[in-house]
């Protein structure tokens, strides 16, 4: 798709509106005595309203990724860019689309806007059935959403089909990356610039172990990038989110250390698992969690609540009959799932 044609995907009321201005924008200049934005003056390091563009920690999620800081917007979680993203270029006539099972705020956006959502199942390994989701494609595709690795199956996409559904989409894909943190090497962050309609989401709230202070980012276009400031709320990052972001973009090494203990874990439980009887198939993961196919998942999922241990049941996902959802906790508490799951075992 041509960079002039993303244009025609907005919403057309859109292109006009102007971004709310917040006091500290229409200066320009020293600042020594702020009695512009009716704060309290007490410097308590939260009296002030935080800076809307978030420009430092632009610069800082920049500089760590190798990407143009102008190129980034922060959203209180991805979750907030997902509807973001859904309403810049959806509303009642416009229609989105997705490869469940995925995540589930892509179709809750989409309802919010009043668009169609329309879904094509993932097929049972879940890789994507590319002829049949281009075949869903019209003049009403507005959104392709795209989960690699996917939530809940825990596996990568293919990159060639990444590849070739960015470039023949006819409207904007959006590539979320929420579990990109335990697969760096499969992110599609350094090739942003090839496709004019490709927007990558990233978020804290998985490796980066930061999912209380709510904090994702998006990666576009300048123009995709000016859409999305143009409609965010100006203080959606406050100032307790920035200062704890910073501090752990700051420190690297002790993200890759709980990355690296979190993925041997999720090791360590797909090699014991499938020694239970009760478990029928691991399907291969790239997280921190795996889905599970049990024999009877209905009874293990009681059997772990009775034992106060809370998985996520999936049995209702296409495709996923019978699935329960695990994430690597603790050494200890993955400790105590396997015990559960043997007495479960011993005593069905
Ligand atoms: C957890 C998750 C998110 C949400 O991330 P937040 O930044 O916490 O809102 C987005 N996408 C997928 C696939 C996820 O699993």
């Amino acid at each position: 798709m041509a960079p002039q044609d993303i244009k025609n995907l907005v919403r057309p009321n859109l292109l006009s509106l102007k971004a709310y201005s917040s006091a500290r924008a229409e200066f320009k200049g020293r600042a020594e005595v702020l009695l512009d934005a009716n704060e309290s003056p007490w410097p308590t390091g939260r009296n002030r309203y935080p800076d809307p563009s978030s420009t430092e920690l632009r610069h800082a999620l920049g500089k760590l990724k190798n990407f143009n800081p102008d190129q980034i917007v922060f959203g209180n979680g991805s979750d907030e860019l997902v509807d973001q993203i859904t309403r810049i270029f959806c509303s009642e006539n416009d229609a989105v689309h997705a490869l469940p099972p995925t995540f589930g705020m892509y179709k809750v956006a989409a309802g919010i806007a009043g668009a169609e959502f329309r879904a094509i199942n993932l097929s049972p390994d879940f890789t994507i059935p590319v002829e049949e989701l281009k075949a869903t494609w019209d003049d009403k595709s507005k959104i392709l959403w795209l989960c690699s690795p996917n939530n809940p199956s825990g596996n990568a996409m293919d990159p060639a089909v990444l590849e070739d559904l960015i470039g023949s989409f006819p409207g904007i894909v959006v590539l979320d990356e929420a579990y990109i943190d335990f697969v760096p090497e499969l992110s599609f962050l350094n090739r942003l610039d090839e496709f004019p309609n490709l927007i990558i989401t990233q978020t804290l709230s998985k490796g980066w172990g930061m999912a209380g202070i709510r904090c994702g980012a998006a990666f576009a276009s300048p123009f995709i990038i000016r859409m999305l400031n143009t409609i965010k709320m100006p203080y959606n990052i406050n100032v307790l989110t920035t200062g704890v972001a910073l501090e752990a973009l700051d420190n690297k090494d002790q993200m890759q250390a709980k990355v690296d203990t979190m993925t041997s874990e999720r090791k360590r439980l797909e090699t014991e698992l499938p020694k239970l009887d009760c478990v029928d198939y691991i399907f291969p993961s790239v997280t921190n969690f795996l889905l599970v196919r049990f024999k009877d998942s209905a009874a293990v999922y009681q059997y772990l609540l009775d034992n106060a241990i809370v998985v996520r049941n999936q049995a209702f996902q296409p495709n996923a009959a019978n699935c329960l959802r695990i994430t690597a906790g603790l050494v200890e508490e993955n400790d105590r799932l396997l015990v559960a799951l043997r007495n479960f075992t011993t005593s069905h």
